[in-house]
């Protein structure tokens, strides 16, 4: 039994220190960073003005596609509202960048969850269908490359794209750190490979210091509603990397030889700007509480990845339960101190696509943004809870209190 609940999330607070100094450095670097570049393009006010139509001669979505390629340390950038989600821009780049009889290979063992379909779909317009072949290696048991299997496929099948996906999504995981994408990048291109390397980068924009890019990336891809615009743009993606791979991504997001000379934005660019700018603060709170949240869970003994002590590297936290009835209730409890839907109780549901029920807090000003503080899982066995975001530090600080007090209330 914990006697103040108060007293005791100070002290944890105490024991996280060490990152949390870490995490204001990084942030501090990634404002300089992202700042640099907004005084190198010469943002000023008709950057954020609407635009209507073909939207030719745009100059906010111009710029801010230069914006976005500047912090990213890329050649080129499409960012864009037209892009309807994570998904869908993974879908472009892959689209963009092969052609019939060429071959995926993913190295990190199967990608997301949603492309799924995009890549093996029956009839419905998938990779497969326009003859487009997909092969994997998967992690090892330590979160290791398999570079013997990778160096085989290589030489017998010469991929034309090999896939890395930096976060851990829904496996029990650490997400793959910067430094580590570059090392397995530089080994692989000494097996002689002539692919072309993107990384799904959901979830890990400004958590390190460095992006993909910096480290032998030829493409990012990356969704609007997660770390890069801090919980500000109300929907869209962007792909940044090497200018001739965004030229056949763009051609693919409008059409061949439009590319990114059209779309307009009718409701303006200031979102997608100021939400740059504040990025790497409003990341750096949500991993402040993901932190935070591991230190604190270590008294009802749950298990959490990445684990309590280490940086992470990207902003989900893992926790495992130990019985369906506390994933639920912490899904609850994360959905009460929302500050959209506080009042609605999460249930587990039958979601399409899912062979098992699903829980989800999502108390978000924007549907489905996920750095705001929100959690789901699969009810089902080992009861894992994805815990990501906070675009405050003291709102994580408090939906933590309440965590600690119903785990302390009710015992483990
Ligand atoms: C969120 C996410 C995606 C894309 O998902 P959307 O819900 O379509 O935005 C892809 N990969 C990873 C690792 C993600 O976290």
């Amino acid at each position: 039994m914990i006697e103040n609940i108060e007293k005791y999330i100070e002290e944890c607070e105490k024991q996280a220190e060490k990152e949390f100094s870490a995490l204001d450095e990084i942030a501090l670097y990634n404002q300089k960073k992202v700042l640099d570049a907004f005084r190198e393009h010469r943002i000023s006010a008709m950057h954020f003005n609407p635009s209507t139509g073909y939207g030719y001669d745009d100059v906010g979505r111009d710029t801010l596609g230069k914006l976005f390629a500047s912090v990213m340390k890329a050649e080129s950038g499409i960012v864009s509202p037209l892009i309807a989600n994570g998904t869908h821009a993974l879908t472009l780049t892959l689209f963009g960048l092969l052609r019939p009889g060429d071959l995926m290979l993913s190295i990190a063992g199967k990608p997301y969850d949603t492309l799924d379909e995009v890549i093996k779909g029956k009839n419905n317009g998938s990779l497969a269908d326009f003859g487009i072949k997909y092969t994997q290696t998967e992690l090892t048991e330590g979160n290791e490359f398999d570079f013997a299997a990778i160096e085989k496929k290589i030489n017998e099948q010469d991929p034309k794209v090999i896939f890395i996906q930096r976060s851990k999504g829904y496996a029990w995981r650490d997400a793959l750190s910067v430094e580590k994408i570059g090392d397995t990048i530089a080994k692989i291109k000494s097996f002689g490979t002539k692919a072309l390397f993107v990384v799904d980068n959901c979830y890990g924009e400004f958590v390190e210091k460095k992006e993909p890019t910096e480290v032998g990336a030829d493409v990012i891809v990356g969704s609007l509603i997660k770390n890069p615009c801090a919980g500000l743009a109300p929907t869209g993606g962007y792909i940044c990397g090497k200018a001739d791979c965004i030229e056949q991504i763009s051609y693919r997001l409008t059409a061949p030889s439009l590319g990114m000379e059209v779309g307009s934005c009718v409701s303006g660019y200031i979102p997608y700007y100021q939400g740059l700018f504040l990025a790497p603060s409003t990341v750096r709170n949500a991993l402040k509480g993901s932190v935070l949240v591991g230190y604190a869970l270590r008294a009802f003994g749950f298990e959490t990845m990445p684990k309590t002590g280490s940086m992470p590297y990207d902003i989900i936290k893992s926790i495992k339960f130990d019985t369906a009835e506390q994933l639920v209730a912490f899904c609850g409890e994360i959905q009460k101190i929302s500050p959209v839907d506080s009042y609605v109780t999460p249930l587990p549901w039958d979601m399409p696509g899912y062979d098992h029920q699903v829980v989800m807090a999502a108390g978000a000003f924007i549907q489905g943004a996920s750095l705001e503080l929100s959690a789901d899982g699969a009810v089902r066995e080992p009861f894992v809870a994805y815990l990501q975001g906070g675009l405050t530090y003291e709102h994580c600080k408090l939906a933590i209190t309440e965590i600690v007090r119903y785990f302390n209330g009710i015992g483990k």
